[in-house]
Formats: structure tokens, C-alpha cells, sequence
């Protein structure tokens, strides 16, 4: 028998955990991205593997899985490294009743971060928890997923669909048509843009955020921490990375420095911070809030997005590749698939 050949358009985290999670499963998978892998939102995400969530919230579901498959993706790929710090956060906003949050002390927040100047606010610790590389760990996924023979083809943007019987199987490219059994799309906040030559609307927002990378003089956390005035962590190389909601009057150079007064406040020790990168990134977030995923009928392509997607990724990859292997994948929950945007 033939394998089963899939297009994958996007090579951010969603669009690599796909392709690998449909390759180990022996399809025959095209990547196709516009630009590199990780050139999307992936490339500014803060890595925060958030997993501590309400019963109630839209992707209840995902992040409560999300540990399971990252601690199992790490098995089948140990390049991959998660960093289970667990996260500290505080704020006056008294989080709802979650599993895996536990209310700290403050002997217990200053075991945990001892260079904190503690908050006026209740603190919190969500042992559960972890950071990630997103661009990193998007080229690990690929690498691995070329290595059972997926093709990635970089520089090369979707521009229309090529239907067959009513039914969309393949791209089109600058260079090239590009024929498969099925169309997933991973492209984030293009997936509106790419549907609309369809005649298909789906509301996918571009929802800024930004990142900053400070060199630093010193480690001051040791975990996650996210207050209500600061959201910080170091990465491997000790360098320290901040995010940051897009500020109202879009001046991130101004934002920066208050960035650094709000770390020189909360944290001892009179740190050296020298910003070396800061960029705006848009974060593919379904207008209700709930993921995306599932086959959008009767063009039969399928769809991919959510935000938090770096959290989700090896859950999606998992779930998805099932689903496009067997049809119908009952784990995915009703609310999550794009019918509930699509009128007839
Ligand atoms: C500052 C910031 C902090 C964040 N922090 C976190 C966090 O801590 N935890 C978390 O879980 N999430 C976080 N996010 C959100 C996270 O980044 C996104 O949910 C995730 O990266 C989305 O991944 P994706 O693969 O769906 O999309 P993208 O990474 O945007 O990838 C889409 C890819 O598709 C390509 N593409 C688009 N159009 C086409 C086309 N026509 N043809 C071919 N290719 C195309 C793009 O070039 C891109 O590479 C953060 C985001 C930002 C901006």
C-alpha cells in the first residue's frame, strides 16, 4: 500500500510537532513555510510551559495533557530539553481554586526565589511546570521528523489551494504544485488570509506581545516568575527573557527601560541588564478563545491554531496525527472544531 501523503503549511511549533508526531507514523509529510522554521510567533515566545489551569478555561483540556506529552516527546527525542523549574507567580488577583497551585509562605517564596523582594500580594508555586526553547525545540521536531523522511521546503509561501473533486488536496507554491492526500494548516495568523481565497472566514486574531532579552550580570530567579508587574525567566545561556503584554501606545523602546526599573525594584543585588533583542510578535488566537482543530467540510482541509501553542504543541502533534490517520479522533472536544465558526 502507498503512504498516505500530507501537506503540513507552516513550520512553527504547531506546523513541526504535526509533521513529526503524521512521520512517526509513517506518512509521508511536506512541510511548506514562507519564510524559516520558527520565523512566526514560535520565534518570540516566551517558552512557558503552562500547564496549571481551571476545570472552566477553553483549553482546559490540552494544557492539563500538555506535561504527558512533553515528558514523552523528550523519551522519543532527547535532544529536547524541558527545564521543570516550576513557576512563581504573584498578584492582588486571587487566582480561582487550581489543582497544582499551591499558596506560598513567605519563607517558602524566599527558599524558592531568594533575590525576590517579596510582594506586597499573595504568592503562589505551580511545581507542575516548565520552560522551553519554541525555536529550538520547533527545529528539533523538524530535524527529527526529516530524519524519517519529511521534505521541508523553506522560502516558500502557500498562495491558493488545488481542489480535486470538490475537495482541497494540495498547494500552490511560486515554483511548484504541490499534490497530497490532505492540507493541514499550522499557519497561524495567515490561516484567515489563506481561507479567504476559499470563500471560507474563520476569525483568527493577531494578538501582540512582546519579547525582550536582556544580557545579565547575574541569575536572579530560579524558576518561572510571573507577578502582576514582571514576567521573567533566564535561558540556558543565562541570559534573561521578559514578556510583555504590546503596550497601548506601541513604543516597546520605552517599555524596555520600564522593564528594567521594574526587575531593578523586585529583585536585590543591583543586576547589570543590557537589552541585546526586543520583538513584537503576533499570537494566533481563535476569536472565542478555544483552540482550533479539526477538519473545516466540505473542502476537507484541516485546521491547527491556538494560543497557548507552545504549551500545547506535543499534545496537538499527538491528537492531530491520530486524527488525520484515523478519520476522527473522539478526544478532541466538540467545542474546539472550526463547524462552530463555519455557516452554511
Ligand atoms: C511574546 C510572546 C510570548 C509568548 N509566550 C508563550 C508562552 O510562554 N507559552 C505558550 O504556550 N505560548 C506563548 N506564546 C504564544 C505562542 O508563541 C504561539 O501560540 C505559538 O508559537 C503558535 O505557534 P504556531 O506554530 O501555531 O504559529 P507560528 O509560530 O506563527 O507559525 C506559523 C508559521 O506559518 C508560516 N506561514 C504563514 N503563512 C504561510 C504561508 N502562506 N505559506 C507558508 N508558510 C506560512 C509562518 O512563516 C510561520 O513560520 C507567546 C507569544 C508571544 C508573541
Amino acid at each position: 500500500m502507498s503512504k498516505k501523503t500530507i501537506i503540513v503549511v507552516g513550520a512553527g511549533i504547531v506546523g513541526a510537532s504535526i509533521a513529526y508526531h503524521l512521520a512517526k507514523k509513517n506518512v509521508s509529510v511536506t512541510v511548506v513555510e514562507q519564510a524559516t522554521p520558527a520565523s512566526g510567533a514560535t520565534g518570540k515566545a516566551f517558552g512557558w510551559v503552562n500547564t496549571t489551569v481551571t476545570e472552566d478555561a477553553p483549553d482546559a483540556f490540552l494544557r492539563r495533557t500538555a506535561i504527558h506529552d512533553w515528558l514523552r516527546l523528550i523519551q522519543e527525542i532527547p535532544e529536547i530539553k524541558v527545564n521543570w523549574s516550576g513557576a512563581v507567580s504573584y498578584g492582588t488577583t486571587q487566582p480561582h481554586q487550581t489543582a497544582g497551585l499551591q499558596p506560598l509562605s513567605l519563607a517558602a517564596l524566599n527558599a524558592l526565589e531568594p533575590a525576590l523582594n517579596a510582594p506586597a500580594s499573595q504568592a503562589w508555586y505551580a511545581q507542575q511546570e516548565g520552560t522551553l526553547e519554541p525555536a529550538e525545540v520547533t527545529r528539533q521536531l523538524l530535524e527529527k521528523a526529516r530524519s524519517l523522511g519529511t521534505r521541508l521546503k523553506i522560502a516558500t509561501p502557500v498562495r491558493e489551494f488545488i481542489r480535486s473533486e470538490g475537495k482541497i488536496r494540495g498547494v500552490i507554491t511560486p515554483d511548484e504544485c504541490l499534490l497530497a492526500d490532505g492540507v493541514v494548516l499550522a499557519c497561524g495568523i495567515e490561516i484567515p488570509t489563506l481561507l479567504a481565497s476559499e470563500g471560507i472566514v474563520l476569525p483568527v486574531i493577531a494578538s501582540p506581545a512582546v519579547l525582550y532579552k536582556y544580557h545579565s550580570s547575574q541569575r536572579i530567579v530560579e524558576t518561572l516568575v510571573a507577578g502582576d508587574d514582571i514576567e521573567l525567566r533566564h535561558a540556558p545561556d543565562g541570559s534573561l527573557i521578559v514578556a510583555e503584554d504590546y503596550p497601548p501606545g506601541g513604543d516597546i523602546s520605552a517599555l524596555a527601560e520600564q522593564v528594567k526599573s521594574a526587575i531593578h525594584r523586585r529583585f536585590q543585588g543591583d543586576v547589570l541588564l543590557e537589552l541585546f533583542a526586543q520583538n513584537v510578535g503576533l499570537r494566533p488566537t481563535p476569536q472565542d478563545g478555544y483552540p482550533l482543530l479539526g477538519v473545516i467540510e466540505p473542502a476537507g482541509i484541516y485546521v491547527a491554531t491556538m494560543h497557548p501553542a507552545v504549551t500545547c504543541a506535543a499534545t496537538i502533534g499527538r491528537i492531530v496525527s491520530e486524527e488525520i490517520l484515523s478519520g476522527q479522533n473522539p478526544q478532541i472536544p466538540e467545542s474546539y472544531r472550526p463547524s462552530r465558526f463555519i455557516f452554511p
